[in-house]
């Protein structure tokens, strides 16, 4: 597991690579919660969702039992403010979402498509305002790009007619294709979010499991963690 970004509001996100193997069995087997507290210097647990490509989000509170993985209900996102928790989301192409704001509120979204659609990224943005965000700060992980995915047909039109023209894209071998990149920059500014980074890599053509490209079974691991030394 690597660091793949640093917030300014004192918030690091890890995601674990091709070689670290597939991330559900990381978790199952608490090695994600073990690198979380020494990255950190902490006892960190990790809250995991049952993704289900919905629009439902969770808000994760502290305490609870230690070195137990927190493991939720269905639902696309979480919501936490808890110093010892980090907030993990599994994905092949879909994209991981990581939010923070300076009063210490985080998120984690797991958003494709479907979970774009049903509005998962505002509903994110929604609760972490309700329990105190003020400005939030978006970034985005490695996703497959608009130019390696075919996407058409009435949902195309859906997102396009929801989040405007500009999520329609094109495939390298000049096909119609959806840029979910595009959609998730689009449904975060309609929601207020203007501050938001993205990863370049792409996993259907980059070094990671697509299920898209491959059929790859595996999955990474995004995880948001609060930064280790801030208390
Ligand atoms: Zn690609």
């Amino acid at each position: 597991m690597q660091l793949l970004h640093r917030f300014e509001d004192s918030f690091d996100v890890y995601f674990t690579g091709r070689d670290d193997g597939d991330a559900r069995d990381l978790v199952s087997r608490g090695v994600i919660e073990k690198e979380l507290s020494a990255f950190t210097d902490r006892e960190v647990r990790l809250a995991t969702v049952h993704q289900v490509h919905s629009g439902i989000v969770h808000v994760v509170g502290s305490g609870g039992p230690k070195r137990v993985e927190i493991e939720l209900a269905d639902g696309d996102g979480m919501v936490s403010s808890a110093k010892d928790v980090g907030l993990g989301i599994l994905v092949a192409d879909c994209a991981p979402v990581a939010l923070s704001s300076p009063e210490g509120i985080f998120s984690a979204v797991h958003a494709g498509w479907q979970g774009v659609l049903k509005g998962v990224l505002p509903e994110a943005v929604r609760l972490m305002r309700l329990v105190g965000a003020s400005r939030i700060s978006a970034y985005v992980g490695p996703s497959v790009k608009s130019e390696c995915y075919e996407f058409n047909g009435p949902a195309l039109r859906e997102i396009s007619k929801l989040l405007g023209p500009s999520v329609v894209g094109r495939t390298s071998w000049d096909t119609v294709s959806l840029n979910l990149l595009e959609s998730i920059k689009q449904s975060l500014f309609m929601a207020g979010v203007v501050q938001i980074e993205a990863s370049d890599a792409c996993t259907a053509c980059g070094e990671y499991f697509s299920y898209r490209a491959r059929k790859s079974p595996e999955r990474h691991l995004m995880v948001i963690v609060p930064a280790g030394g801030a208390g």
